[in-house]
């Protein structure tokens, strides 16, 4: 496992590319244009002097993780000599499918092929594919060069070596990867967070409180604990007798609508996207 390609550079791309270069792999990152690639590899060596500066990492180091990566256009050059390659363009199936029909012709056959699919389940993505017993989902957590998780979906088709190679790949770089027994929508931390953001947009709706007072509510609350335990560690230490009664009594109260809140459809309509487009839920 020592050649990585990454095919598509943007939010997720460039941040894979970049872990897997610092813990001294060979990457090949693929785009569209050498505009694009041009943008990710400078955002990687801002990143990188970020930590140079934070004293984490040599200079020399950021050197040499930067040598590692090769830009491409050409999928073929792309991975041609992969051992594991990582999809990360946007979340449109018939785009997805398109990559891996070309994959078929062009990486080695013994190639393990990720995606990073937010949504989509692995059944759907092998669909076209030749080798469905070579492919799995890695979903990585963004700024992927950072947060620890990948979540591991290995669906009906992935055979158990594909599997044992992934996580093992995962652990070298210091990912935390947790592993799903079977396909589900959100796969498990976005459908937790899903639930948390269900209810701030409510409680921030029924004007029960300010953006920033229900923000920090999760900060410095939960949030304080939660990066250390947990949900069933938190109600086996509060005990279960309690966490019975408080779900009880809350369960009625929660929302269970089969769309996203109207708060948050709302900004959509106005364009108000958050930090990308200047405001949100806040202002930037
Ligand atoms: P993005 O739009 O920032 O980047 C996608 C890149 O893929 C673009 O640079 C695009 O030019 C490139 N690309 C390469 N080949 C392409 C092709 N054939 N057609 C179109 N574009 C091509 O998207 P992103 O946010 O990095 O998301 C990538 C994947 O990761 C998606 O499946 C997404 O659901 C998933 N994901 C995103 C996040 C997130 O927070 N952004 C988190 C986890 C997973």
């Amino acid at each position: 496992m020592k050649t990585i390609s990454v095919i598509g550079s943007g939010v997720m791309g460039h941040g894979i590319a970049q872990i897997f270069a610092l813990k001294g792999h060979q990457v090949f990152l693929y785009d569209l244009n050498e505009g694009l690639l041009k943008k990710a590899f400078s955002q990687i060596d801002q990143n990188l002097s970020l930590l140079v500066k934070e004293a984490v990492l040599q200079e020399e180091k950021k050197a040499e993780t930067l040598s590692r990566i090769s830009l491409c256009t050409s999928l073929k050059e792309c991975v041609e000599t992969a051992d594991f390659i990582i999809e990360a363009i946007p979340e449109i199936l018939e785009l997805k499918w398109s990559i891996y029909q070309e994959l078929d012709e062009l990486a080695p056959a013994n190639a393990i092929i990720a995606s990073n699919t937010s949504t989509f389940p692995l059944s759907k993505l092998t669909e076209k594919s030749q080798r469905p017993e070579r492919m799995i989902i890695t979903h990585f957590f963004n700024p992927a060069q950072t947060v620890p998780l990948v979540e591991i979906v290995k669906g009906e088709s992935a055979n158990s070596n594909t599997v044992k190679e992934t996580i093992e790949l995962m652990k070298k770089i210091g990912k935390v990867p947790v592993e799903l027994k079977k396909e589900t929508p959100g796969f498990i931390a976005n459908r937790l967070q899903a639930a948390l953001m269900r209810e701030a947009f409510h409680l921030l709706a029924e004007g029960v409180a300010s953006a920033e007072e229900i923000d920090k509510a999760v900060t410095a609350g939960p949030g304080f604990r939660w990066s250390v335990s947990g949900p069933f560690e938190i109600a086996d230490f509060g005990g279960l007798d309690t966490w019975k009664r408080v779900l009880d009594q809350l369960s009625p109260e929660l929302s269970t609508e089969e769309s996203a809140p109207d708060l948050i459809n709302i900004h959509v309509q106005k364009n108000q996207l958050g930090a990308k487009t200047g405001s949100g839920i806040y202002s930037y």
